[in-house]
């Protein structure tokens, strides 16, 4: 089954839900490797895209409510993650221009697109030990479900546990870009708080194609 505009929505309610329910876990990844702020940055951000989805329009498309989310994340979350999420929806609200519906092959084009966002802003290539590295897996095991005729419920269930996977993989690296990079080689040993945050946004987005 593919998915509509009420995915899109129901993936911003369960972000919020996701980083509200997680803020204290996501601050504690980034005091350990940065200045201790990446949940509260994120939830400030997210609560103000829900406060701001009361205002879509009913006939509103997937491309509008990615493009709530990127305004609002830009303008309310700050740091370095505010400009990389907010052109990761930028990017996946243009992906998904003109689409009422998104089947597979659209959900990967979106996800690429946010990724590529990402690095397009933040210049990090996989391994680098920031959130491209929860990105990236998530659009190469997407790509591959949906090569293999997957469902949209399943390429974003494979796009969720890869990105869980690849958060969890950060753990012993260096970090090479970002505030963690300041800590050269005592980076390593923690996971990062942005991978981490991407994996919870992803598995959002499973569970919504998933009710
Ligand atoms: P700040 O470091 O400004 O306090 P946050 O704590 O909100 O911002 O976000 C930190 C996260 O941002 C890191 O864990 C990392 O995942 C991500 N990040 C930082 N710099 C980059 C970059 N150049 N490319 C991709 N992600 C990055
Ligand atoms: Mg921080
Ligand atoms: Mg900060």
């Amino acid at each position: 089954m593919d998915v509509d505009s009420n995915w899109a929505t129901d993936w911003v309610r369960r972000s919020a839900d996701a980083v509200a329910a997680h803020r204290a876990d996501l601050t504690a990844l980034d005091r350990a490797i940065g200045d201790g702020d990446h949940g509260e940055n994120l939830h400030r951000g997210y609560q103000a895209a829900l406060a701001a989805l009361d205002g879509l329009p009913d006939d509103s498309t997937p491309a509008d409510a990615l493009m709530l989310v990127a305004t609002t994340l830009i303008s309310n979350v700050g740091g370095a993650a505010g400009p990389l999420y907010g052109t990761a929806f930028l990017k996946a609200s243009g992906a998904a221009q003109g689409l009422d519906e998104l089947g597979p092959a659209d959900v990967v084009a979106i996800l690429t697109a946010a990724r590529d966002g990402i690095v397009l802003r933040g210049k990090a290539q996989h391994g680098e030990k920031t959130m491209v590295d929860a990105w990236t897996p998530a659009v190469d095991a997407a790509a591959a479900a949906a090569e293999s005729g997957s469902d949209v419920r399943d390429v974003l269930e494979a796009a969720a546990s890869a990105a869980e996977q690849g958060a969890a993989d950060t753990e012993p690296l260096v970090a090479r870009k970002g505030r963690a990079s300041y800590l050269g080689e005592r980076s390593a040993g923690h996971r990062d708080p942005g991978a981490e945050s991407s994996a919870l946004v992803l598995r959002a987005a499973a569970e919504a194609a998933a009710d």
